[in-house]
């Protein structure tokens, strides 16, 4: 695998391969990275002669510091981890790389951005687009990898590539799961023994959902929820929603789409952590 840390070199880089004619696959990430994150490797490794992942730990996309600060980072097991899934080339840039001069770009997101995360995290999803946007115009891949595990941020992108019409494919990739349900997350290894063991019932909650989805009014569904992630005193849930898959605007009947849903953000002692299922799928 070959690593680049500035722009100069990555695209001298990309420039041989693309004028070679072979397509270029790309997947972005903040590093501490997990099966979640190579399995959008290994997708990139079958579609694509060539696959670059970045790792970037964004700071504009942050909206609390401290999250920022202790967002776990570790550069030699990820170096491993991406060569074990035969990725060929790592961008790994430092700040001042990326942004030489502090960005103050605003991006109309169409609303999307109004509920859930957005509404929770503030200027969250302009920071993300931002930096996305600035990797694909650095990286120029014929198809960039995303996963359904950030649902929202997946929306938002593909809403973003639409308006400009950037020429790139947007994958979704399957959320990958821990043995016992919890969705990947870099996050997690920020979970005490006890904030671990807890964090299961986030997906519980949502199988749940996924099994009564249809035949139980969506009020009762959200409140058995709450009442479950309250059961237990190391969580405490900021929002749940069922959401259409495309506009993103809650529901409050079932009869309003067939195409929903259910995404919730639950914090496990002071870890965050997102989580989601597409019903009737
Ligand atoms: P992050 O490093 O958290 O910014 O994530 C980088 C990419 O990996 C994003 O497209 C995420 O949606 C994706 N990702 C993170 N966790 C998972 C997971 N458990 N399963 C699938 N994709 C994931």
């Amino acid at each position: 695998m070959e690593i680049f840390k500035t722009i100069a070199e990555i695209r001298e880089c990309l420039a041989d391969v693309r004028k070679s004619g072979h397509s270029i696959g790309f997947v972005p990430t903040m590093g501490a990275l997990h099966n979640g994150h190579l399995s959008l490797v290994k997708a990139s490794g079958k579609d694509n002669r060539v696959t670059v992942a970045s790792i970037f730990v964004n700071p504009v996309q942050f909206n609390d510091s401290e999250d920022f600060r202790r967002y776990p980072r570790d550069i030699g097991s990820d170096t491993h981890m991406l060569e074990s899934a035969a990725c060929d080339v790592l961008f790994c840039p430092g700040e001042k790389e990326i942004y030489p001069e502090p960005p103050t770009e605003l991006v109309d997101l169409g609303g999307l951005d109004s509920i859930m995360e957005g509404k929770y995290r503030p200027g969250h999803f302009n920071g993300v687009v931002t930096i996305v946007k600035r990797l694909l115009e650095i990286i120029e891949p014929n198809r960039a990898y995303f996963g359904l595990k950030d649902y929202q941020q997946l929306v938002i992108i593909h809403h973003i590539v639409t308006r400009l019409n950037l020429p790139v494919e947007i994958i979704p990739c399957p959320i990958v799961r821990e043995k016992d349900g919890l969705a990947m997350s870099s996050r997690n290894r920020l979970l005490s023994r006890q904030e671990r063991a807890a964090a299961t019932f986030i997906y519980k909650a949502l199988r749940n959902v996924k099994a009564q989805a249809g035949y139980i009014p969506i009020p009762e569904i959200a409140e058995n929820v709450e009442y479950l992630i309250r059961s237990s005193k190391y969580l405490k849930l900021e929002y749940f929603e069922i959401v259409d898959m495309y506009s993103l605007r809650p529901v409050r009947f079932w009869t309003e789409s067939r195409n929903l849903i259910a995404c919730i953000a639950v914090y496990a002692g002071d870890v965050r952590l997102i989580d989601n299922v597409i019903l009737f799928s």
